[in-house]
């Protein structure tokens, strides 16, 4: 590990590194370095605005930067749903072009192997102003889904779940309760959903570490079976399942020194 973030240092202060300018993504081979919590990622690539069966939301905060497995998970997801009559992706917060941590909205996102999917699926992209501003269309009231959860959501989390590169998706807990109980006799996707607050109007997708990405830390494997029991169960054990709005977030984890170099010269 340690050997991997000083070779990745070593990388970034290669005079190839150094001649790139300003705060775009970095044209180097793609490495994700460190977690989601407390990461960066070298070079990144945009998700392009729109494309086959999505359309990326605020196209202002330059959030639509990852892996370049990350847009490959969410063109061929979009292509999929597209083929199936699913209806458009809405693409919410990827990463920034480097990565590191945001000055609102997340405290994950920050190795580009993050991204936001809204659950509304309209039939067409939706025009400016509301792409810059857009509805969000919660589907949970309480402890339950609402009329807006049809079989599409449910068909979009099985597809997202069994790409090969996805290690694990949030979701609300009545959503994940919800799928358990409709979610059919093949249980083995369902491990990968992982109940979390909030997570109700979008899931979030994160993706395994990346092959050739030495520096990027793994999270602990999710636990074995459908997790439609106990641990599901918890969660309303607690009470009507809370939805919090977004709270400021404060970095909390260190950021390794590779990620500290590679953020430095960002605008
Ligand atoms: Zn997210």
């Amino acid at each position: 590990m340690r050997v991997a973030v000083l070779g990745a240092l070593a990388l970034l202060l290669s005079p190839a590194v150094q001649a790139v300018e300003g705060g775009g993504p970095m044209a180097v081979s793609p490495a994700v370095i460190g977690s989601a919590a407390a990461g960066c990622i070298a070079g990144a690539v945009a998700l392009p605005p729109e494309g086959t069966g999505y359309q990326v939301l605020r196209l202002s905060r330059k959030r639509n930067f990852g892996h370049p497995d990350t847009v490959h998970v969410v063109e061929s997801l979009a292509r999929t749903a597209a083929a199936e009559g699913l209806g458009l992706l809405l693409v919410g917060d990827m990463s920034q072009p480097r990565g590191g941590p945001m000055p609102f909205g997340h405290g994950s996102h920050q190795s580009g192997i993050d991204v936001d999917i809204w659950f509304r699926l309209p039939e067409q992209g939706l025009a400016e102003p509301e792409r810059e501003a857009p509805q969000p269309v919660s589907m949970v009231a309480g402890e339950r889904v609402t009329a807006a959860w049809t079989p599409a959501q449910l068909r979009l989390l099985e597809l997202a779940a069994r790409a090969p590169e996805v290690d694990r998706i949030f979701v609300n807990p009545a959503i994940k309760r919800e799928v358990c109980r409709s979610g059919g006799a093949d249980r083995q996707w369902l491990a990968k959903l992982r109940p979390w607050w909030g997570h109700d109007e979008h899931f979030h997708v994160r993706l395994s570490c990346p092959p050739g990405s030495e520096a990027c830390e793994a999270q602990r494997p999710v636990p074995d079976g459908d997790g439609c029991g106990f641990e599901l169960a918890s969660w309303f054990a607690k009470g009507p399942v809370a939805i919090p709005t977004a709270k400021p977030h404060h970095q909390t984890k260190p950021l390794p020194l590779a990620c500290l170099q590679l953020l430095k010269h960002r605008p």
